[in-house]
């Protein structure tokens, strides 16, 4: 074989990451690579799951973009595996296939009033707050004491989001509608709810430390959560993460409150049980008291206490959705794999089929580790070169016809400059990073260059 023909679906940090690898490996063929990308635009969750006042994290989309730049990485945006191009039409074009598909929504939390007006995934804030084109543009903000259930990085971001006077996010790229909807917010408090407590939290130092920053925000924390246990003490002792944090936590425990307009409570072993209504509508948050186990867990205590709040953000977790005619599993959220070579349910191994990213490993960890994880995917697709497909149809000029022909309005790397230039244009007579096109038919039309209807 002279070439390989991979097609990659899914355009976040993992599958980019992916190409870019794989084009830097040591290699006696040629490659050549396809991104597929169901929205418009490519970097997945950089782009639609970091806040927009995280400038430093959304400027890995800098080293993505010069990664796509090269100019040796086709993209295909607006096209959707499953819909759009299937398993057959990647058997009869590529050698093989990665996909990189991510996670979009939240992981289920089962408690009792989780369905009642009021009652909110963090997937779908966030997707609010980012601008995604396949969601509504106005976000109910009427509550003024919220309750935020976990106690991972999602859960400070929506705490954050919530909590945040909206003239300090002018200068990043949040959208006009979401600061004129957090503008107009009555908020006052905000209640981070964890089943643990501080030596077991999630979060990390630096997007704890930044709660503390906010303007007129004051951080209140309660001394009953800081009676630690042994095992506590020893995560404390030997965890470098969580002696900062612990840190940063007894920090705030000495500080006086500053009377702040609003206020952000980081309540720890507590479990939420039940989400209380009043006329179909969130009233309270009940929640039980835990305790240590002297392991590292918890238990309930049987002691049961409310807090009132109009507004539940469940934070528990991103979650998989599966793939057409590719093998799923239901309880992780993923694409079963070892090391990136997926396999069915019987264990074995389904030749030309790959994972990376969130859908290969379950929606964990930073946009570093979605390297590490290509790396090992690239490793193992390059071994397989015996068992990849042989396309009938391996010429390049092929996909763009089969999408023509589908009518599928793709875009691609020209249309991602246009829009990208477009939406830093929009952001410069407000001064702002850029302010992003929401709307998916106006992405297409300007990536396209298409004129605008009468
Ligand atoms: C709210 C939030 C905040 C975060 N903040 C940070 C942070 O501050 N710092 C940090 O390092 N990490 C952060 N992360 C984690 C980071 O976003 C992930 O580690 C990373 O994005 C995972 O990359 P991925 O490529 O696997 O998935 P994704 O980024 O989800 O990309 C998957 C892509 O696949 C596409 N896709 C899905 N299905 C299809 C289909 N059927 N056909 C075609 N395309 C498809 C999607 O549209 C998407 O573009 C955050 C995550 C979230 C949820």
């Amino acid at each position: 074989m002279s070439k390989l023909r991979l097609a990659i679906v899914g355009a976040g940090p993992a599958g980019i990451y992916a190409a870019d690898i794989l084009l830097k490996a040591e290699k006696d063929f040629d490659v050549s690579i396809d991104l597929f990308e169901h929205l418009p635009a490519p970097y997945g969750l950089v782009r639609y799951g970091v806040a927009p006042d995280h400038p430093r994290i959304k400027g890995i989309i800098n080293a993505l973009r010069d990664v796509l730049d090269r100019g040796d990485i086709r993209i295909f945006g607006n096209v959707r595996f499953g819909t759009d191009i299937t398993l057959e039409d990647l058997q009869k074009h590529y050698n093989a296939v990665i996909f990189a598909t991510g996670a979009i929504r939240d992981a289920d939390l089962k408690v009792p009033g989780i369905e009642l007006d009021g009652s909110y995934g963090a997937a779908d804030f966030v997707n609010w707050f980012d601008a995604h084109p396949d969601v509504p543009t106005t976000w109910p903000l009427n509550a003024r004491e919220i309750a935020v259930i976990g106690n991972g990085n999602v859960a400070l971001d929506v705490a954050r989001m919530l909590a945040k006077h909206a003239d300090d996010l002018l200068p990043t790229e949040i959208p006009e509608n979401v600061y004129q909807g957090l503008k107009a917010s009555p908020v006052t408090d905000v209640h981070v709810f964890g089943r643990r407590g501080p030596a077991q939290v999630k979060f990390t130092p630096l997007e704890l430390r930044e709660l503390g920053e906010l303007n007129d925000v004051d951080m209140v924390l309660y001394d009953e959560d800081f009676d630690y246990d042994e095992a506590s003490q020893e995560a404390i002792a030997t965890n470098k993460q969580i002696m900062v944090i612990d840190r940063v936590l007894q920090k705030w425990r000495k500080e006086p409150q500053e009377g702040s307009s609003r206020r952000l409570h980081l309540h720890f072993y507590a479990n939420p049980e039940e989400i209380l209504g009043e006329d179909g509508k969130v009233s309270a948050l009940r929640y039980e008291r835990t305790k240590p186990t002297g392991f590292g867990g918890v238990e309930g205590t049987g002691e049961y206490r409310e807090v009132p709040v109009q507004a539940v953000y469940r934070a528990v977790g991103y979650f998989g959705s599966p793939l057409e005619q590719i093998p799923f599993d239901e309880a992780r959220g993923v694409i079963p794999n070892r090391g990136g070579q997926v396999h069915d349910i019987n264990g074995d191994q389904i030749p030309g089929l790959y994972a990376t990213g969130w859908i290969k490993r379950g929606p964990i960890g930073l946009i570093g580790a979605t390297k590490s994880d290509a790396m090992e995917t690239i490793e193992n697709v390059l071994a397989d070169r015996a068992t990849w497909w042989t396309p009938e149809a391996p010429e390049e000029e092929a996909i763009p016809a089969l999408l023509e022909e589908r009518g599928v309005a793709y875009t691609d790397l020209d249309g991602w400059h246009r829009l990208d230039e477009h939406e830093i244009g929009l952001g410069e007579p407000h001064e702002r990073a850029r302010i992003k096109v929401g709307h998916r038919g106006e992405m297409i039309r300007i990536s396209r260059d298409e004129p605008a209807a009468e």
